[in-house]
């Protein structure tokens, strides 16, 4: 798990449309440490793999949605570092015919190919999954485990992503990451240095988000968010969203997701244009990942006929 001294390569991103704007962007490739692991995911297990160790858990049980690159990654970690795992997953009828399921999801048929067994809830259950009653009736189902919160988000997690920033990043002025639950960009923020500020991406609407990062960030104050590019929602996508990823994608060579990295790298070049940041700014935004999510949203995109990502 500890490949943390592989640094992963800072690429710059050339595009026509912001080029003579004065402002460089680099993208850190953090989506190339692994397939099912990508990016932040790995980075947020972590720690959490060497305290299950440490407790001697023989099982890690978490949660998330039908094409969670948390589940994806959980699954992974457990099939190659000897744990269990068990994945309870939103939406109960996709339990009805688990063959079906699995031949049309392949996030989770990677996942159960990697050995995790899933419990199926219904929406309003997974609404409860953070009480103590639904957590004792999982123990009394599965026995004892090592629990990591949806998306992964929590004291170790944010740890791990304190690593995600290098000593060879300290010249970059704005830090940019997306944002799921935050605990990936309060990591970051924990790692900028004071004259650095961090700009955050929510995949979705919500006011929650700050007091969440503040939670996991007491000292370092520089950081905002940018709450305009979500598009309607979390997993919400549109043609110019698509379109916008797949040209990216023919112009740089760097492919990003619909759900999270793309809505980030939208909003940076949308931001670039509209001259929001100082000429001479370095910035430097997170591939976070979640590559392995698109072929779930194309089959989404494929059923309403509109454009695909490219692979
Ligand atoms: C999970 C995820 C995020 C969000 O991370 P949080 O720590 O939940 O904010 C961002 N990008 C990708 C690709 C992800 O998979």
């Amino acid at each position: 798990m500890d490949n943390n001294k592989k640094e992963v390569l800072n690429q710059e991103v050339n595009l026509k449309e912001i080029n003579d704007l004065g402002v460089s962007l680099f993208i850190k490739r953090e989506d190339q440490i692994h397939p099912f692991i990508s990016g932040n995911k790995y980075r947020k297990l972590k720690y959490n793999l060497f305290k299950a160790d440490e407790q001697n858990e023989k099982t890690l049980l978490t949660f998330g949605g039908a094409f969670s690159n948390h589940i994806s990654a959980v699954a992974f970690v457990g099939k190659n570092f000897g744990f269990k795992t068990i994945g309870v997953i939103r939406g109960e009828e996709l339990g009805y015919d688990l063959d079906k399921t699995l031949s049309q999801n392949i996030t989770l048929q990677t996942a159960h190919d990697h050995g995790m067994q899933f419990e199926f809830v219904s929406r309003s259950e997974y609404r409860f999954k953070h009480t103590k009653k639904f957590i004792n009736e999982l123990k009394e189902k599965f026995g004892n485990f090592y629990l990591i919160p949806e998306g992964g988000t929590n004291e170790l997690a944010v740890k791990g992503c304190e690593e995600i920033l290098k000593p060879k990043d300290n010249d970059f002025d704005i830090i940019c990451s997306s944002i799921g639950t935050g605990g990936t960009i309060a990591g970051i923020i924990n790692s900028t240095k004071s004259y650095q500020k961090t700009l955050g991406f929510p995949a979705l609407k919500g006011d929650f988000l700050e007091k969440e990062i503040e939670k996991y960030t007491i000292q370092n104050k520089n950081w905002s968010l940018s709450t305009d590019y979500h598009f309607g929602g979390f997993g919400k996508v549109n043609s110019e969203l698509i379109t916008f990823i797949n040209n990216f994608k023919e112009e740089t060579n760097i492919p990003l997701d619909p759900i999270y990295t793309g809505k980030m790298m939208f909003g940076i070049v949308d931001l670039i244009k509209k001259e929001y940041f100082k000429k001479g700014t370095r910035i430097l935004a997170i591939h976070t990942g979640g590559l392995q999510g698109v072929a779930g949203i194309n089959s989404r995109l494929q059923k309403k006929n509109l454009p695909l990502v490219k692979k």
